[in-house]
């Protein structure tokens, strides 16, 4: 007879509660294995086959999607990213926003929740007609700039993660600042040089993400390009830090 290392059985065990937590029955809707409140249904985390439903819910609606090339580039990057966490537990991770003057002249904001990005796109350019700002806004989690556009933002422009474009992001109206690490360029060093500068908040006018977003701090700042020898494996730090001996 064999006996089983505490590695196996702590193994087993694992299966063992996973096999409990997947027989929960899947409901005949992917909606219903969300709550009221658009969260994931605990008994249904860590749950294979709910988790394996919604992925596959999210990809054919994506694949569904006709004339993906005419897309804005933040929209295909994340046609093309798979899901994360934070969105698979949310019933609505995207939503569509548009602003409009109504008769009286006065403005109106509208948004609509959309389950997948498939869903979403195709209800933002069904409203595009009539609000022509509208928005595809990713509600969960925010999105880098995409690589060809790094750098490339006329002056004044940032890249907003939540709304996945370029956008003119406008001063807090209370005027608030924060303290944050820029990237600015030496002219006595020659290259740039991260200084902690005081700045004012800035807000996107449509989905009201702001300037302290660590997403939109990474892709917001200078970006560099660095060539390399064919064959280099590992970068080389930019700069020495060399320590002063002595007395200084
Ligand atoms: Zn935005």
């Amino acid at each position: 007879m064999t006996t089983k290392t505490s590695e196996q059985l702590a193994r087993d065990r694992h299966y063992a509660i996973q096999r409990i937590r997947d027989s929960v029955p899947l409901p005949a809707r992917v909606g219903d294995l969300y709550d009221g409140n658009g969260r994931l249904r605990t008994e249904f985390m860590e749950h294979g086959p709910a988790e394996r439903a919604i992925q596959k819910l999210h990809r054919r609606a994506g694949e569904a999607v006709p004339n993906q090339d005419a897309l804005p580039v933040g929209i295909q990057q994340a046609l093309h990213l798979p899901l994360i966490w934070v969105q698979i537990v949310s019933r609505y991770p995207w939503k569509v926003m548009w602003v409009r003057h109504d008769s009286t002249g006065r403005v109106r904001r509208g948004e609509l929740k959309c389950t997948t990005l498939g869903g979403a796109i195709y209800e933002w350019r069904r409203i595009r007609k009539l609000a022509p700002n509208a928005t595809i806004v990713s509600r969960a989690r925010g999105y880098h700039i995409p690589p060809e556009l790094r750098g490339e933002l006329p002056p004044r422009w940032y890249w907003c993660p939540h709304c996945m474009k370029p956008r003119r992001y406008q001063r807090d109206p209370d005027n608030r600042t924060f303290t944050t690490n820029k990237k600015v360029w030496s002219d006595t060093k020659g290259r740039f040089v991260w200084v902690e500068r005081k700045v004012y908040i800035l807000v996107c006018p449509m989905c009201h993400n702001n300037s302290r977003d660590p997403i939109f701090r990474m892709s917001n700042q200078p970006w560099e390009t660095r060539r390399f020898k064919q064959g280099v494996r590992r970068a080389k730090p930019r700069q020495r830090t060399r320590r002063k001996r002595g007395k200084s």
